[in-house]
């Protein structure tokens, strides 16, 4: 009875490993089953009401480019290393990060969700007033602008930009960052005309994935090098890891790199 067993244990494996991940989730948005092989449709008597059909289609999205594009910045340039926190502001994780932050002295990058930003304007006030540098993240956290149609991409971040300048009317916003650091060319040319620089990172510990703090910081000690750009994240989920890892972090990297903001 081994064999079998094995089988439907491995099947198990694969299809839970299938369905975990930002990039599976993409994926599988983006395909959707094939339409059905139709005979001439039949009007049918209904109740409810339904959608006219008249909504133009969705057009196709451009393919991901197997490699990073061209344009990214990833490393500081200097011995410091750079933090940079995603996915906020948050009114629960980010005012913590912001306390930890300005307790080493050191400032950091918030890469702030545009709809996240017009909830908590007061946030980001605070964020810019402790001297931290912005980043815009997209509106809503779209894994997939990059492939969008690039009229698409522009409105999404101009928009993004406007709800940052709606709670700080001059605050200077000179990066974007791609969620889910799924760029394409198209996505860096429009953040360069918008007057942002792409911005990735060299250290991922996939915080975001909610492992414990103690793996977190095994994670960024084990990658970071002089000069690097640690990504972390102050929204999107429960970050209690984040912040406990951070404890150790700042101080840690502050005195072994120096944290620098980004210029
Ligand atoms: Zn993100």
């Amino acid at each position: 009875m081994r064999p079998p067993a094995v089988l439907a244990f491995g099947l198990g494996l694969v299809l839970l490993l299938a369905g975990c991940g930002d990039h599976a989730r993409n994926l599988s948005q983006a395909g959707g089953p094939p339409p059905a092989a139709s005979a001439p449709p039949v009007p049918k008597p209904t109740a409810s009401p339904r959608p006219t059909g008249s909504a133009p289609p969705k057009p196709r999205l451009r393919p991901l480019p197997t490699t990073l594009p061209a344009g990214l910045r990833r490393t500081t340039g200097e011995r410091a290393v750079a933090l940079t926190f995603d996915d906020g502001p948050d009114p629960r994780w980010t005012p913590r990060i912001l306390d930890q932050l300005r307790a080493a002295r050191v400032t950091a990058t918030f890469c702030l969700v545009g709809r996240q930003a017009r909830r908590y304007p007061a946030l980001v006030v605070r964020i810019v007033r402790e001297g931290h540098q912005l980043c815009n993240h997209s509106w809503r956290h779209d894994m997939d602008l990059g492939r969008r149609p690039v009229a698409e991409i522009r409105a999404d971040l101009v928009r993004t930009d406007r709800a940052i300048h709606a709670a700080v009317p001059n605050a200077r916003i000179p990066y974007y960052r791609q969620p889910g650091g799924r760029w394409t060319p198209e996505v860096v040319a429009v953040a360069r005309q918008l007057g942002m620089r792409s911005l990735h990172w060299s250290v991922d510990p996939q915080d975001w994935d909610h492992p414990p703090a103690k793996t977190i910081i095994q994670r960024v000690e084990s990658a970071v090098r002089p000069g690097a750009i640690v990504l972390m994240h102050d929204g999107g989920g429960d970050r209690r890891a984040t912040l406990a890892a951070c404890q150790r972090l700042i101080p840690e990297l502050k005195r072994r790199y120096g944290i620098s903001r980004l210029r």
